[in-house]
């Protein structure tokens, strides 16, 4: 689609805004502009008192022209109140045009409770910041209540954080199979599975450093996490070698939680599990995602929802003490009636966390090649199981406690992570709104170093392939040697 700007206009967030009404689109400088192009022009200007947005939206032979004045108001940065602006100005074309209305409004970020946290750490009420969110983010009330209530627990469960602490993510990048959804860089194929001892060697080497490196900074480890991928593709032999390594670095008296993903159901063996627990591992997921096998075939699962309660049966007989599940609503060929019976019969089970995710396709999901349109500006059913999903879980007893949003998600809709009362997993607290910094090992594995205030964010990426990670000289090499000294840099000046 082609985006023109005209104004002092963050690109990102035009961006970002188009998509609510635009999912799936490429912002090309090279298009041509033809009669059925999409196209959105904005345009800011500033005056005495505040800022004029207006945006002009074409889309499939319609147009809409939509202005928008912010006035300068107490507590709002010139750029929020432009932010605003223009928001409004996109959303008012956009609903002409579409006849819809996202309902997040114009918060277009990953972290939505990162936005609210100021507010509760002001003390103002869940009704003073439903009023905020409704009033200058244009979010429906549901969500505004949703969002509320999510930053208020955690805002309970951050001030616990112990002082001077950190998290581990270990990244194991290899899966059975490849969903077709699937955007991360995860080896699937049997030649790529044979490298896996090979990693384990290089990621070893990882470990210690980094642990090393961690204590030299005097940092304690508060979470591990173990994802991918699926950690457990590995067998229990290599299980065991993993784990070894990471818990000799461990001390047990500043370690909160322990995570190690088990997230297709059709890698899980009690031998796997035994050996996992018994390394002291408090938390493993096991994620149908939907339990309807016809679906499962579809998004390339090769699982089905036989295997999933056998493997959710066998977690939860090792006694590993919290199973977390997840489920996605919107999947290709889902139905409402077919999700929400999941959601049922999952909420059945009594897991101790259930995150229910909105179907999101990335740029390189497998799907997009086959041609089928898997993007939705309202996402049809969509809106309908999500909110079963939220009703049902409050009524079982769960309560939401994190929150994270994607660009390009099925009727723009959330992710929302619910836990019975102290069963929350602290990891994806500390991640998703940046509490402290986490430390990667592994190909892929970004270490995100977050200054005492919380206001100063550095990241540092591992390579992102194996077979780069691998090509990477042994022993102190370069890139080890690289995070090492991006973290001694950042402590000096920020821990
Ligand atoms: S299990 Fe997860 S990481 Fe692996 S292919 Fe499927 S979506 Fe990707």
């Amino acid at each position: 689609m082609k985006l023109y700007i005209e104004g002092d206009i963050n690109e990102y967030y035009a961006q970002t805004l188009c998509m609510l009404f635009f999912p799936g689109a490429k912002f090309s400088h090279d298009e041509e502009l033809t009669e059925k192009s999409d196209v959105v022009r904005l345009s800011l200007i500033e005056t005495d008192n505040g800022v004029t947005a207006t945006a002009e939206m074409r889309s499939g032979g319609k147009t809409a022209i939509k202005e928008r004045h912010e006035e300068y108001r107490e507590g709002l940065t010139k750029t929020r109140t432009a932010k605003i602006a223009v928001g409004v100005a996109v959303l008012a074309a956009g609903e002409e045009i579409f006849n819809c209305t996202p309902p997040w409004g114009i918060m277009t970020g990953v972290r939505p409770a990162k936005i609210v946290a100021p507010m509760v750490r002001e003390q103002m009420s869940s009704a003073e910041i439903r009023n905020v969110l409704c009033r200058d983010y244009f979010l429906n009330p549901k969500k505004a209540a949703l969002l509320t209530e999510i930053a208020k627990k955690e805002a309970k469960i951050i001030k616990k954080t112990p002082q001077n602490s950190c998290s581990v993510y270990i990244s194991i990048p290899f899966c059975p199979s490849r969903c077709t959804y699937c955007s991360f860089v995860s080896y699937s194929t049997k030649r790529l599975l044979s490298l896996i001892d090979d990693y384990l060697v290089k990621i070893q080497n990882d470990i210690d450093l980094m642990f090393g490196k961690i204590k030299d900074l005097g940092l304690s480890v508060a979470t591990v996490y173990i994802g991918g991928g699926t950690p457990t593709v590995l067998s229990a032999r290599q299980l065991t070698q993993l784990l070894a390594k990471i818990t000799e670095n461990l001390d047990p008296a500043t370690l909160l939680e322990f995570t190690c993903e088990a997230g297709r159901p059709d890698t899980v063996t009690a031998e796997k599990m035994k050996v996992i627990k018994s390394y002291g591992v408090t938390r493993v997921s096991v994620n149908p995602q939907t339990l309807n096998d016809m679906v499962l075939e579809s998004i390339g699962r090769k699982h089905t929802t036989e295997d999933f309660f056998r493997a959710y049966n066998t977690a939860r007989e090792s006694g590993i003490k919290y199973i977390n599940t997840d489920l996605i609503a919107g999947l290709p060929e889902e139905s409402f009636s077919s999700f929400s019976d999941s959601v049922d019969r999952i909420l059945k089970l009594r897991p101790d966390n259930v995150t229910f995710h909105t179907f999101c396709v990335k740029k390189a999901a497998e799907i997009l090649k086959s041609g089928s349109n898997v993007y939705s500006r309202t996402g049809g059913e969509t809106g309908k199981s999500v909110d079963y999903s939220q009703i049902a879980a409050g009524l079982a007893g769960y309560k939401p406690y994190y929150i994270y949003r994607q660009k390009n998600t099925v009727g723009n809709f959330e992710n929302v992570g619910y836990a019975l009362e102290g069963a929350e997993g602290l990891y994806n607290i500390y991640m998703m709104e940046e509490v402290h910094s986490v430390i990667g090992a592994g190909a892929g594995a970004v270490t995100k170093l977050v200054s005492k205030d919380r206001s100063v964010i550095k990241r540092f990426a591992m390579p992102k392939y194996p077979y780069e990670y691998l090509g990477s000289k042994d022993s102190r090499s370069e890139i080890f040697r690289d995070r090492d000294a991006a973290m001694e840099e950042f402590a000096r000046e920020y821990l």
